[in-house]
């Protein structure tokens, strides 16, 4: 049979794709992450075997897609897009390898979805043409001082619990503090929370919000003002 590996979107359940929903509800075996919306589980047939993520190690998921896609329907339902820093191409790998057909379903990645939904645009004529999307797990391994040099947008994911040394690297670099800084946390879902500060600012500001956080640093920041302002007008 075959495996569908499908974005689920940044959170809000409503943010699949047509066809990613349709491969959920069309499935024999969901396989699906801890950020994936409950209604994404729910909308699979009663009958499908629903496998949560957490707490399985990647070595045993990728088993697992290769045991049950050889004689069922699975969907590997991941959040955002499965190709950001979604360990997607990991498990297509390994299906490859195993000689088992797998089918990519991208999803709406966070990456421009979650700033979207605080009315922050990633890129912006005149302010930014350019965006460095990078992990920051690690944030003393990450290489600050080209970090703080590169124009344009800079997105980290994974690190809403260290933005504050994150932001305290950049300014080491030369990143001026006074550049406009957000964390969105739980983007795009009823629980989503947003702080912007000036980056010398964030970390005391964004400290305790709850994961899964985004972290948005470059002068696009300042043009959620403007947009918000307009926006809720309109709604
Ligand atoms: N494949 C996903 C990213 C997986 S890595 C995608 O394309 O969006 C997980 C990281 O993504 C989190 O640590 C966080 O930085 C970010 N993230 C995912 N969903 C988010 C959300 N709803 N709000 C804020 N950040 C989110």
């Amino acid at each position: 049979m075959t495996v569908a590996l499908v974005g689920a979107g940044p959170g809000d359940p409503e943010l699949i794709t047509v066809r990613g929903l349709a491969r959920v509800r069309a499935c024999e075996v969901l396989v699906y992450d801890r950020l994936v919306a409950g209604e994404l589980v729910d909308a699979a047939p009663p009958e499908a075997l629903r496998i949560a993520r957490e707490g399985v190690s990647q070595d045993e998921v990728n088993s697992l897609l290769v045991a049950h896609g050889r004689k069922r329907r699975v969907v590997r339902l991941k959040g955002g897009d499965p190709f950001v820093f979604g360990r997607g191409g990991e498990e297509a790998l390994a299906l490859a390898e195993a000689g088992v057909p797998f089918e990519l379903v991208p999803g709406v990645s966070s990456l421009a979805a979650v700033p979207e939904s605080v009315h922050i645009p990633i890129t912006h004529r005149g302010v930014s043409s350019s965006v460095t999307a990078f992990a920051s797990h690690d944030v003393e391994a990450l290489d600050a001082a080209a970090l703080a040099r590169v124009p344009g947008t800079l997105v980290a994911f994974m690190g809403g619990a260290r933005v504050e040394r994150l932001a305290q690297r950049l300014i080491e670099h030369g990143k001026p503090s006074s550049t406009p800084a957000a964390v969105v946390s739980r983007g795009t879902t009823e629980e989503e929370q947003v702080a912007v500060a000036r980056l010398g600012a964030i970390g005391a500001v964004a400290r305790d919000l709850p994961t899964p956080a985004l972290v948005v640093i470059g002068d696009v920041v300042a043009v959620r003002a403007a947009l918000a302002v307009a926006g809720q007008a309109a709604a």
